[in-house]
């Protein structure tokens, strides 16, 4: 069995996905896979997604070899579908929660909790008990508020300190505004939290999602081995987890992320061998293997301009352009409405405006997009639509963004 064809046994089994439809396609045949979805949706024409599993398998062949030293913790808050989370899972992927109902939804796949890590720094009270019921025993932290709460609802969680990553300047959402302590509240925290017989394992930081520059996780890795330092300093039981966040991408920026982050490690680290190092990596998984079909609802000529109206939008997976300030783009699938042309090669395009479905202006999808005459009925395709994008939908004006279905399909590469 080739290792296509192993991995494809392992999906099929994997939870999230067994039980389900996967549709196996040939090299390059997404498309003619969501022709066949559309041409099986001629009633009702709802969007839909397409989740292609093997891209999640060659990512994380990728991400093994180029970090074999990281654990992942795959971020749910990313895209917290199903069959993504069963897949990274059966992968041996643990797992990067925020809330309560992220624990559960890891758990109910048969995930143990020793395979979570509940990286939120700041929790409600609810939410720490719950992890306490379940044996979610790692967080973070990164004010002294925190650590009184987890004293009371879960003394024997182990923490993790987030510190500010030094340089997020050039990430597309940076975090620290928000997150991360600094670096003169290091060790008044370490204490309160030796006060209070909590554990403190590590030391946790994100360099912001989207990062653009690799330069930022070799200069947290350098905050991050201060912060071990101080620990050291202050007489606190030795620490054994580095935990390097998210923030990456899965372009050939991933590459250059890899090296830094190599060679940070061994000239902070090289010599310690009983540190554990985990990452938090959402975008890199979830982004590629994602693609979103929407169908054209309304169009408008207003001279050479073209205006068309389709099914998803800004309060829908398209949010990703508003709060992860993505930029997204789009093809007709294969020119529907002209069937002799699949190619859509040599016709002749108009600059369109394409708008969500919301009575708001602001749910503009795209605007001076070279597209071909299209018609009502159409589709048109998204690629790379799987990081932040149905997660943080909305159902505003009765669009529901969690009633948009994922096809599940394998592209037999081999
Ligand atoms: C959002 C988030 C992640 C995932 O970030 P990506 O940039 O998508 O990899 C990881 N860790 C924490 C704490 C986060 O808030």
């Amino acid at each position: 069995m080739g290792s296509s064809a192993r991995s494809l046994q392992a999906i099929l089994g994997a939870p999230g996905v067994r039980g389900k439809r996967v549709s196996v396609l040939s090299k390059d045949g997404l498309t003619d896979f969501m022709q066949s979805i559309v041409f099986s949706k001629q009633e009702t024409k709802e969007p839909f997604y397409v989740l292609d599993l093997s891209t999640v398998t060659a990512l994380m062949d990728r991400w093994t070899r180029a970090l074999p030293m990281v654990r992942p913790y795959y971020a749910v808050k990313c895209n917290p579908d199903p069959a993504l989370l069963g897949i990274m899972a059966s992968l041996g992927s643990s797992f990067d929660c925020a809330s309560k109902a992220e624990i559960e939804s890891v758990l109910a796949l048969g995930v143990s909790a020793d395979r979570i890590v509940f990286a939120n720094p700041c929790k409600a009270e609810s939410h720490i008990k719950y992890a306490a019921s379940v044996g979610v025993n790692l967080t973070t932290f990164d004010s002294r508020d925190e650590i009184e709460k987890i004293r009371k609802w879960h003394p024997k969680c182990a923490l993790l300190i987030r510190i500010k990553a030094p340089d997020d300047g050039g990430a597309r959402c940076p975090l620290g505004p928000k997150y991360g302590a600094l670096p003169e509240e290091v060790a008044p925290l370490f204490q309160a939290a030796q006060a209070a017989r909590l554990t403190v394992t590590g030391v946790s930081f994100h360099i912001g999602s989207g990062a653009t520059h690799s330069r930022a996780y070799q200069r947290a890795i350098a905050a991050a081995k201060t912060t071990f330092e101080t620990a050291t300093r202050l007489g606190l039981p030795r620490m054994r987890v580095l935990n390097i966040g998210g923030g990456f991408t899965a372009d050939t920026q991933f590459n250059e992320a890899a090296s830094a982050i190599k060679a940070a490690l061994q000239s902070y680290f090289g010599n310690d061998s009983g540190l554990t190092i985990i990452a938090e990596p959402g975008r890199f998984f979830a982004e590629s293997a994602f693609t979103l079909a929407t169908n054209i609802i309304g169009k408008r000529i207003r001279g050479e301009l073209r205006e068309y109206w389709i099914n998803d939008g800004i309060y829908g997976s398209m949010n990703c352009i508003l709060y992860d300030h993505a930029t997204i783009t789009c093809t007709p699938l294969a020119c529907t409405s002209n069937r002799a042309n699949t190619t859509c090669k040599g016709v002749r395009t108009y600059s369109s405006t394409v708008f969500g479905p919301t009575c708001d202006a602001l749910d503009t999808v795209l605007t001076g997009h070279q597209l071909p005459e299209l018609q009502v009925n159409d589709w048109l395709v998204f690629p790379n639509m799987g990081a932040y994008t149905a997660a943080a939908g909305s159902n505003f004006n009765g669009f529901h963004t969690s009633a948009i279905l994922t096809y599940l399909a394998f592209s037999n590469t081999s």
